[in-house]
């Protein structure tokens, strides 16, 4: 039995790179559909939200003539990019799944709609989500609590390179300890805590929406998770 029944899975576009400087790896994207088919036979519904910081980051390139908002469309159209490229990748690996989007792209994906969504996931097909939230000055980290609430979901689960939060960067100090439990007011208020934007640890806060850091790259990590196995750091 799963512990978590319907998980969102964050996912940033740096990961999705995998051993390039930018874009996507298709062999990576291959592995990661079949590590969330294990968790989807075990009985968990999954939703993606996946980032688009491989292509662009709207913060980083907001100025210089682009005004804030385009750059953040800008950022949205990169992870409508790598959601369709994950969309058909998975299908492609035998994977039933359906890209949803939060901007106005019917040509290219199915728009959001919340009845839709749950329609897909409880046919067993993983939602993938393009877009973000849709609105700008938010990043995939916060759109993915909004709507991890929006879909019910039991956790977000963050995929990161780090497995988890550790008292110190675990790359400069050897001697740094990862911290298996957070309280969500810890994480909101500690200003070293970088792990995930503050927008999204106080909604998950104020929603008490349980969130763990992990690296999703490691073989089972992702089933261990959802079968509440101790994996990285939960945020609760
Ligand atoms: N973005 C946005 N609204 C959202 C989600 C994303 O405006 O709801 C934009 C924002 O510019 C962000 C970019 O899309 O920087 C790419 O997302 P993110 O930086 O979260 O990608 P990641 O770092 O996870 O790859």
């Amino acid at each position: 039995m799963v512990k978590y029944k319907r998980v969102l899975l964050k996912l940033s576009g740096e990961q999705l790179a995998g051993k390039f400087d930018n874009g996507i790896d298709p062999e990576l994207a291959a592995w990661l559909a079949k590590e969330i088919e294990k968790i989807s036979a075990a009985g968990t519904q999954v939703v993606i939200m996946v980032g688009g910081g491989n292509f662009v980051r709207g913060a980083q390139i907001a100025g210089h003539g682009i005004q804030r908002v385009t750059a953040d469309h800008m950022g949205m159209l990169a992870t409508m990019i790598n959601a369709l490229a994950l969309t058909d990748i998975f299908e492609d690996e035998g994977v039933r799944t359906r890209c949803l989007s939060n901007i106005f792209a019917e040509q290219v994906a199915e728009p959001f709609v919340h009845r839709l969504a749950n329609k897909h996931l409880q046919k067993g097909r993983v939602v993938i989500l393009a877009g973000g939230s849709g609105r700008p000055y938010v990043t995939t980290d916060t759109a993915a609590v909004v709507l991890g609430l929006e879909l019910g979901c039991d956790g977000v689960f963050k995929a990161t390179k780090v497995d988890g939060v550790y008292n110190k960067d675990p790359a400069k100090h050897k001697n740094a300890t990862r911290l298996n439990n957070i309280p969500h007011q810890k994480a909101v208020e500690d200003i070293d805590i970088k792990i995930m934007d503050k927008a999204a640890l106080g909604l998950a806060l104020e929603h008490k929406m349980p969130i763990i850091i992990f690296d999703a790259l490691k073989k089972d990590n992702l089933l261990k998770a959802v079968s509440g196995k101790p994996v990285g750091t939960t945020i609760h």
